[in-house]
């Protein structure tokens, strides 16, 4: 028979950072749910600042109420209704962070997606949130609110309803949607505010440069260390089962534990992962990579793909492909579509391998570890691929007793890659033997 294959030995450069780290937490909560009449994928930042913490939290509850109470039970008879929730999740330093909240819905009860988005900017030090008048000193507030109009004229004439904005944006506007890093201020507007509904949000920047601040930026600068990082040699048996275990909608504070025990278990699995949280779990990536897993895309943001136009599906393959190439030097070369779902569209303008599963934990339903051991373990054989998510505390509990059942039963343990090629391996193999 033939021997053992040795897979990959591979040498990479990674972008280790050493970054300071403050009493901040820095995690994204995510939910996502699917039922009859409707898809929520939501995704929010908690900064470990607890009056930050409860008001975004709160938000967030009250808007994924209100969508439940109007679309759960709204049955369309063409598509489902959608709820996602993505957010911008910036630290300024360690006294400032910024933290954007940005809705869409979409149903066939209305005429138009309905998207908004909300800021928060919280000052650590003085433990509040700021306004833009603690931000900017009054006496260049005139200069300010010039600069703004001026830009929301050139580059979103077509869009600006202009006796609206003439109205809203004066010296007395405070301006409640805004950001701000050490180069500029960000400031928002939500559609209908100064622009037709159908409009996107408005964004404009404004570089501090053009005026004085009330308070003092210093850039916390990242020291960023090349480190060539070996990842060892793999040895894979193609006489022996194989299975593959995937992990969606991730990275969270879970993904590291279950690396973690993964490595200590000589396993890996497949992490198909967010865009929007690639930065924030730099680290765990990172060490993912090292321990020989594989990163797949799983879209930027979680929204129902197969609804998007094939400029918006691109771009959410493509930023999710390049936060993850700049932010860990890596290409993944799988993607799993969110809810499961496909459609020609897709199929016919990625350059991923599309992978679906054959055996679904529903961890996402199921509350029992046991349940969740249970589905994974009882009708498995060889090949499998199996969905889990790494967002819940109890896949990590069930993938502990996941590995040694199927240990026992004399599986090893391959990332979607490591399938693929053992798979033409034994084709390959079968062909000869005819
Ligand atoms: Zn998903």
């Amino acid at each position: 028979m033939y021997k053992k294959i040795v897979l990959f030995f591979i040498t990479m450069f990674l972008i280790i950072s050493c970054t300071k780290e403050g009493k901040l937490d820095k995690n994204i909560n995510t939910l996502i749910e699917e039922d009859k009449n409707i898809l929520i994928g939501i995704n929010y930042p908690v900064t470990g600042i607890n009056a930050l913490d409860n008001l975004i939290q709160n938000d967030i509850e009250k808007i994924y109420n209100d969508f439940k109470e109007q679309y759960e039970s709204f049955n369309s008879l063409t598509e489902k209704s959608e709820l996602n929730i993505d957010y911008i999740y910036d630290i300024v330093n360690e006294n400032y962070i910024n933290v954007c909240v940005y809705v869409f819905i979409d149903s066939s009860k209305l005429s138009h997606p309905n998207q908004y988005m909300k800021s928060y900017v919280y000052d650590i030090r003085e433990n509040k949130l700021m306004s833009i008048k603690d931000l900017i000193q009054e006496i260049d507030f005139p200069k300010f609110v010039s600069l703004v109009s001026t830009e929301i004229v050139q580059n979103y004439s077509n869009c600006i309803l202009l006796d609206k904005m003439k109205n809203i944006i004066t010296i007395t506007y405070n301006f409640p949607l805004f950001t701000f890093d050490t180069d500029k201020v960000t400031i928002y507007f939500n559609p209908t505010e100064i622009t037709a509904s159908y409009c996107d949000v408005i964004s404009i920047d404004i570089p501090i440069s053009k005026f004085e601040l009330k308070i003092e930026l210093n850039d916390d600068e990242e020291d960023i260390v090349l480190k060539e990082i070996q990842i060892p040699t793999k040895v894979i048996d193609p006489n022996q089962k194989v299975v593959a275990l995937t992990f969606d909608d991730g990275p969270s504070k879970y993904t590291e534990k279950i690396m973690e025990y993964l490595h200590k278990e000589n396993a890996v699995g497949t992490f198909f992962i967010l865009g929007n949280k690639v930065e924030i779990y730099k680290n765990t990536l990172i060490k993912g990579i090292q321990y020989g897993n594989e990163l797949g895309n799983h879209s930027y943001n979680h929204k129902w793909l197969t609804k998007l136009d094939v400029d918006e599906f691109l771009m959410q393959i493509d930023k999710t492909q390049s936060i993850i190439y700049e932010t860990v030097q890596y290409k993944p070369k799988v993607f799993r579509p969110t809810y499961g779902s496909l459609n020609n569209k897709i199929r016919n303008n990625i350059n991923l391998d599309i992978i679906l599963w054959n055996i679904d934990t529903m961890d996402w339903k199921y509350k029992s570890v046991d349940k969740i051991v249970s589905r994974a373990t009882k009708n498995i054989k060889d090949g499998d691929i199996i969905l889990m998510h790494d967002t819940y505390e109890r896949t990590y509990k069930a993938i502990m007793k996941i590995v040694p059942i199927l240990k026992e039963q004399g599986y090893q343990f391959v990332t979607i890659s490591e399938l693929k090629q053992i798979e033409l391996l034994r084709k390959q193999r079968e062909i000869e033997i005819d």
